[in-house]
């Protein structure tokens, strides 16, 4: 698992990649510029050594998994995805969180898998453009115990309907180098006036360099943050 923080992913404390590489073909894809760099294929991929990281770490903490891919690929085998959602649940203690661009598949990997486990979020990737609302409707009605929504990166003004959503971060483009011009103060002000009407708790990332220091978070989401605190 790779530490976070400040400079970094500032919402969670590590990423977990048991699960890299992506058949999507975002052109601001970060992963797959760190993938070209260290010459490492962007194709999905499962990575059996890296699967019990988490059950090895006892401290509770916010994990971020599968950070450089996406999880809901159909590239990748389900038995995979159920082998890590499995880690996940025995490792009860952390908070994980999985981003996905492919909404659609949620609802078709519990009908698979079952439940998923209450220590697991799950979030839909959106840039403000035209698949934006199909992705925020079809995850709102997934049946997963945590929903986020993840405007990262925004590209443009966007209106989202937050109704169902207990978190939405917002960030910036970063380069391979891991620099960002920011975002349009503008633009993430019209998305933090969405979150007001449903009162939706904000995580605004460093990487957007909006004026504000904005951190919230989500009411299920403190009594972690509390318990990881007092641990670390
Ligand atoms: S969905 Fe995510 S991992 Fe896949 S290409 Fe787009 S930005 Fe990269």
């Amino acid at each position: 698992m790779n530490k976070q923080g400040p400079g970094k992913i500032e919402w969670c404390d590590y990423t977990w990649s048991p699960i890299t590489g992506c058949s999507n073909d975002c052109p601001y894809c970060f992963a797959r510029a760190i993938h070209k760099r260290f010459r490492i294929p962007n194709a999905p991929t499962f990575h059996m050594k890296r699967l019990t990281e988490p059950l090895d770490r006892k401290k509770p903490a916010i994990i971020f998994a599968c950070s450089m891919g996406e999880f809901f690929d159909d590239g990748l085998s389900a038995a995979y995805r159920c082998s890590v959602m499995q880690v996940m649940k025995e490792a009860y203690w952390h908070q994980f969180m999985i981003l996905t661009k492919q909404a659609g598949r949620v609802q078709d990997f519990v009908h698979y898998y079952g439940p998923i486990p209450e220590n697991v979020w799950i979030g839909v990737s959106v840039d403000g453009g035209g698949r934006s609302s199909e992705g925020i409707g079809t995850l709102k009605f997934a049946d997963v115990p945590h929903h986020i929504l993840c405007a990262e990166p925004l590209l443009q003004p966007y209106v989202a309907d937050l109704t169902g959503y207990e978190w939405l971060i917002i960030g910036g483009v970063t380069d391979r180098r891991g620099k960002s011009k920011g975002l349009d103060k503008g633009d993430v002000d019209i998305l933090r006036r969405c979150a007001e009407k449903t009162s939706t708790p904000v995580f605004v990332k460093d990487n957007a360099k909006y004026p504000e220091k904005i951190q919230e978070w989500p009411v299920a989401m403190l009594k972690v943050i509390e318990t990881r605190t007092k641990a670390l």
